[in-house]
């Protein structure tokens, strides 16, 4: 059976704004498709798109569709050419994250859930103007080795297997971010170690539901 992969990226779509993440026509969601990737159109409410809405974009720069692809293309594509594990992209600005993110804030290893992100922290990128080629740039470095970021001054990139996976992810990395700042709010939380942090994700390894089931 083939993969409905506009039917997956407006589910997600719309599954983003009832998580209450994000608010509003802020982030844009992504699903690597054919030779290049399908995203969500600029500006546009989720609750409004059909899949012709949906504009694909090729590694070639050819772009198909009635609409204006979201302004963050750059980084969408380029995290697609550069990253073969990513096969979904979703950013947003889900108030925690973008809290830590107006103060370039890393989540660093408070908790052992940071692991989750794909390494011993959550990087912040640095900041460039959104949809600029710069912020691009900034993000795939923040994304090196990892699976999320936060975007100063802006707010977080989650990536995954499917537009599912990655929204799932960007919800871990909000409520980490929410737990993070309370822990700030208190004084400073004493972090886990690296050589735990590396045991923590030896054991995400073979972590969830065997496969099969
Ligand atoms: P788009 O509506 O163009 O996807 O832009 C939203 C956004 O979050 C820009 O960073
Ligand atoms: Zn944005």
């Amino acid at each position: 059976m083939s993969v409905d992969y506009h039917g997956q990226l407006i589910d997600a779509a719309l599954a983003l704004n009832d998580s209450g993440i994000n608010r509003g026509t802020a982030g844009n969601l992504s699903v690597r498709f054919e030779q290049g990737m399908l995203i969500t159109p600029s500006g546009m409410d989720y609750a409004d798109i059909s899949a012709a809405d949906l504009v694909a974009i090729g590694f070639d720069g050819r772009t198909r569709g009635r609409r204006k692809p979201s302004s963050e293309w750059r980084i969408h594509l380029d995290l697609y050419r550069a990253r073969e594990d990513v096969a979904a992209i979703v950013h947003a600005h889900p108030p925690a994250c973008a809290a830590l993110a107006c103060h370039s804030m890393p989540i660093p290893p408070f908790h052992y859930m940071v692991a989750v992100a794909g390494g011993k922290d959550i990087r912040c990128s640095g900041y460039a103007t959104f949809g600029s080629q710069a912020l691009s740039d900034e993000v795939l470095r923040a994304m090196e080795d990892r699976k999320a970021c936060l975007m100063a001054h802006h707010g977080m990139i989650a990536t995954g297997a499917t537009p599912e996976r990655a929204l799932a992810l960007a919800v871990e990395v909000e409520t980490l971010a929410e737990m993070y700042s309370r822990c700030l709010a208190i004084g400073t939380p004493p972090l886990l170690s690296d050589e735990e942090m590396a045991r923590v994700l030896e054991q995400f390894r073979d972590y969830g539901p065997a496969h099969g089931h």
